[in-house]
């Protein structure tokens, strides 16, 4: 007879009569109340295997949870085994292969410490405490994304526990399909232990792009910035935040509540070049605040995370656009001007450079031929009415779907829809079907933006 979990593992094991329970379930979106079976804390690649193994002995489903950040909180699961890799972060540099090795568990912030110790980074997120693993998994956008592509475009190598609990080194020439599938075939196809990025020089000094101008020129805004992007070169990766500001005692009293358009990005090469050709971006309007400057690599890349708290429940959807025209501008602005709450994020993330010269067909990850990516959220503080905020978010996406690049979304940002899915992963989908079929024909691996093996 086999031996339970828990004598496999000892006391890596939480169940639901544990204390520690409630806690090592949630994930970082509040709205996110599911109930595991089991939940492993994973301390070595061992205890995933053996997590993994029990799990395919008893049919179990089973979920991954790397950072926890997803929106749609799958790094947790009702009824099935729970693998929490968050007690796996070590980074470590290869200086002489400019390669960083990080554990499945390690966050962004992580990662941009260890290696700009050594003056390298490889394209992440612009959130320190975001997950490497989903980032990775589902692409990786941040402000290296024009220079040096995204985060699953970096990726060279791979350990990969698959279903049957079989541990395999994936990269160019070691089951070549495998690593192409997780290269933006999320978490479908086993648990990564850990990933091998390739490094660049960046920093420790770098240019950040931090501007802040009034809502009421966003629609200018958005024209400027389809306009520089154009011809923008690989160096230059910027976003645009349409938000209400909080109240927040990091702000200063004049931007509370202040409606604004802000626009962060960073110059990924010598900072005193960069000046001249970022000016543009700060003179799209009259700024409100403008903190443009120099600073280092590590700061800027959580200099966004005071926006950001755990455990609230938040809702989010997005699309990619072709480029920004008047008409989607409008819809978008319409539907902000109507929305239920102040609590909303409406980023649009400029695309470019490296990230859009990959083929399509090279990674799973296939959108390479949009100008913007919208990653719309909206938090529900106390006394807010979850539902009306959810269907709201519903309705950004159905209202834009027309205007959107060939219905794809960013995979990191949604929820998990099936047709849209299938929609970005478009062409790709068929070869990750016949992936999937070979390394999860039982589909353990399906708490994600499931590719389903009887497809
Ligand atoms: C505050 C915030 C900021 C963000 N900023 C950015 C950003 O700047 N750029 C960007 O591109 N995205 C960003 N995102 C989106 C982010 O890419 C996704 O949320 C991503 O899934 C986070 O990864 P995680 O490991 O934290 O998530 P988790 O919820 O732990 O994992 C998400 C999914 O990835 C898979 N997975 C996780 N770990 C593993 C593993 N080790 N092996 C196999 N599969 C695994 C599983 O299917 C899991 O369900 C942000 C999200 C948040 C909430």
């Amino acid at each position: 007879m086999s031996r339970t979990l828990g004598e496999r593992l000892g006391s890596k094991v939480v169940v639901p009569q544990d204390e520690l329970y409630e806690e090592k379930r949630k994930v970082w979106n509040g709205a996110i109340n599911r109930y595991p079976n089991a939940i492993v804390l994973c301390q070595s690649e061992a205890d995933v295997v053996a997590a993994v193994q029990y799990a395919n002995e008893q049919a179990m489903s089973i979920a991954i949870k790397g950072g926890g950040h997803h929106v749609a909180g799958t790094g947790v699961c009702d009824d099935g085994l729970m693998i929490d890799l968050s007690e796996m972060r070590k980074v470590k540099v290869d200086e002489k292969r400019k390669v960083a090795i990080v554990q499945g568990g390690a966050t962004l912030g992580d990662v941009d410490k260890e290696t700009q110790k050594y003056g390298l980074a490889t394209p992440t997120g612009t959130v320190s405490e975001t997950g490497i693993a989903g980032l990775a998994l589902g692409g990786g956008l941040g402000y290296l994304r024009g220079k040096y592509g995204l985060t699953c475009d970096n990726l060279v190598g791979a350990r990969v526990v698959t279903a049957n609990g079989i541990v395999r080194h994936v990269s160019a020439d070691e089951h070549a399909d495998l690593f192409w599938a997780i290269r933006g075939g999320g978490g479908n196809f086993g648990v990564v232990t850990s990933f091998e990025f390739q490094l660049h020089e960046v920093g420790p000094e770098v240019l950040g792009i931090d501007v802040m101008y009034d809502y009421k020129d966003a629609k200018r805004i958005f024209t400027k910035a389809q306009q520089f992007l154009n011809d923008a070169p690989d160096e230059v990766s910027f976003n645009l935040t349409a938000m209400e500001l909080p109240p927040a005692p990091f702000l200063p009293e004049f931007l509370h509540h202040k409606k604004v358009v802000a626009v962060s990005g960073m110059y990924a090469g010598d900072p005193k070049e960069g000046e001249e050709i970022v000016q543009p971006i700060r003179e799209w309007a009259v700024p409100i605040v403008d903190q443009t400057g120099v600073m280092s690599y590590v700061e800027l890349q959580s200099k966004l995370d005071v926006l950001v708290e755990n455990n609230i429940p938040v809702y989010g959807t997005s699309l990619y656009f072709s480029e920004l025209n008047e008409e989607t501008v409008d819809v978008l602005m319409e539907k902000l001007d109507h929305a239920p709450v102040p609590t909303v994020l409406s980023q649009l993330w400029a695309l470019h450079g490296q990230m859009n010269r990959v083929p399509e067909s090279e990674t799973p990850f296939s959108v390479r031929d949009a100008s913007f990516v919208l990653l719309l959220d909206a938090m529900a503080m106390p006394g807010m009415d979850e539902d009306v905020i959810e269907q709201w978010i519903h309705s950004i996406y159905t209202d834009l779907l027309p205007y959107s690049h060939r219905n794809a979304s960013y995979l990191n940002g949604i929820g998990t829809i099936e047709s849209a899915t299938k929609a970005t992963y478009a062409a790709n989908y068929d070869r990750l079907v016949g992936i999937k079929k070979k390394y999860d024909p039982k589909n353990l691996f399906r708490h994600n933006h499931n590719v389903n093996p009887n497809d």
